[in-house]
């Protein structure tokens, strides 16, 4: 009967019909707790009503002009808000309509950059395992998400990828967090060097990985000697805070905690809270004026980036945000969450990590937990626990087994910010 194209056309799908705070409510009346907030997305929860009134507002006063002719006052306004909470440096934003856009401008801002200072040979991009940065093809190419990837292969661009921090299954138990950054900044190196330094365009990765893995956090250390070699060989940091960005992690930018600052930021779900689609990409100063004193403008550009009423949407919720404290409320809540998880599921036979930061955490299902052996893939525990979870009117946001190729079973948490514990 229905012409759309669902994500999975062997399954009917309840129909959306209400959203109200951390709920989300069906045509047949069944209510749904938000505890993915959809992907990460909802950091408002729904149906808000001072979002709501910015973006009719905005729609009668303007709802598009074209970003050839004219800029805009949520444009402006919204890139002022996020300036103010960025470090310095961190001043320059191109809006775009999601997350993998902005991977996608991402990576052609940083090829201009260094086209503009006289660098046409650096093209490879590096990237790392166990990733996801969106499913446009540029983003795809340098995700290292195995099961999104394998249709499209042959139509990916070539990439490179070298192991992610990931201490839970990566880091020998005797190995400390120092000598585990070394070893992951030296794979980096050495990947750099194989390929030529003159050739690296930049390194991408997420600060706090989403899809997936499940919130993994880097060991303290890793993100600075990753830094240092990206310096060493002129290469662009690129960090991916589309998922984990804007409070998610209890901090208003992910990589506040690991004491480096990007070149390029990219950030997306949690920019409009979902009402409606939007991204953004803030450059560096350096990045910026390398392209202004070159040929001068950045050359890659779409339809409706810098959509009026999507930036009045997020401006909105970004005041919220700030307002009301909820990216402190994302760090207590969080930790709040984790204790939780850690009473209930801590000795859990089948539970092998409980992790993340503020209000995005995961815990990951093992079939022996000594030795942190997965369920066999052809379970598909994760997709299994997703459905036995929507049955009793809970959504989360699982993933692994074959989707993800690499570890196990894992079930992601991030709520909206507004929730309580009760909740
Ligand atoms: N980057 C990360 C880290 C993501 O988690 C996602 C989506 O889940 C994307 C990029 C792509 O964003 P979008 O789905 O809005 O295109």
């Amino acid at each position: 009967m229905t012409r759309i194209i669902h994500r999975n056309p062997r399954k009917s799908m309840p129909v959306a019909h209400e959203g109200a705070g951390c709920f989300l409510i069906d045509t047949n009346n069944r209510r749904y707790y938000d505890a993915s907030g959809g992907a990460a997305v909802s950091c408002l929860g729904h149906g808000n009503a001072e979002v709501i009134s910015a973006i009719t507002e905005q729609l009668h006063k303007l709802e598009y002009a074209h970003t050839s002719f004219f800029t805009s006052e949520p444009a402006e306004e919204l890139a002022d808000t996020l300036v103010n909470q960025s470090p310095a440096g961190l001043a320059n934003v191109y809006f775009v309509s999601g997350g993998s856009e902005a991977m996608e401008c991402a990576l052609k801002m940083a090829r201009q950059f260094h086209v503009e200072r006289g660098e046409p040979l650096r093209r490879h991009i590096i990237s790392r395992r166990q990733s996801y940065h969106g499913n446009t093809l540029g983003a795809l190419s340098i995700g290292g998400h195995l099961g999104r990837r394998a249709l499209y292969q042959p139509l990916l661009i070539d990439t490179y990828h070298v192991s992610p921090c990931f201490p839970y299954h990566e880091q020998e138990d005797n190995l400390s967090d120092e000598d585990y950054s070394a070893r992951l900044a030296q794979e980096l190196e050495d990947q750099i060097v194989k390929l030529g330094p003159d050739t690296v365009a930049a390194f991408v990765a997420e600060t706090v990985v989403g899809a997936t893995a499940g919130a993994v956090c880097a060991v303290p250390g890793y993100f600075k000697r990753i830094r240092d070699v990206c310096d060493r060989y002129g290469v662009l940091l690129i960090l991916d805070e589309v998922m984990c960005g804007l409070g998610r992690t209890g901090t208003y930018h992910a990589f506040v905690p690991e004491g480096v600052v990007p070149d390029i930021l990219t950030l997306a779900k949690g920019l409009g809270g979902g009402y409606q689609p939007i991204g953004a990409v803030i450059a560096h100063d350096r990045v910026v004026e390398a392209i202004h004193s070159g040929s001068g403008a950045f050359q890659h550009g779409h339809t409706y980036i810098g959509h009026p009423v999507a930036c009045a949407a997020a401006l909105a919720v970004q005041r919220i945000v700030q307002r009301d404290e909820l990216v402190q409320q994302s760090a207590q809540l969080g930790h709040d969450l984790r204790t939780l998880l850690t009473e209930r599921f801590g000795n859990h036979p089948h539970i092998g990590d409980i992790r993340g930061r503020g209000l995005f955490q995961a815990i990951e299902l093992v079939r022996e937990r000594d030795q942190r052996l997965p369920f066999d893939a052809q379970l598909q525990l994760h997709a299994r626990i997703k459905q036995e979870a929507h049955a009793r009117g809970l959504l989360c946001y699982p993933g692994g087994g074959t989707i993800d190729g690499e570890h196990g079973d894992h079930v992601l948490l991030a709520p909206p910010y507004i929730t309580n514990l009760a909740e």
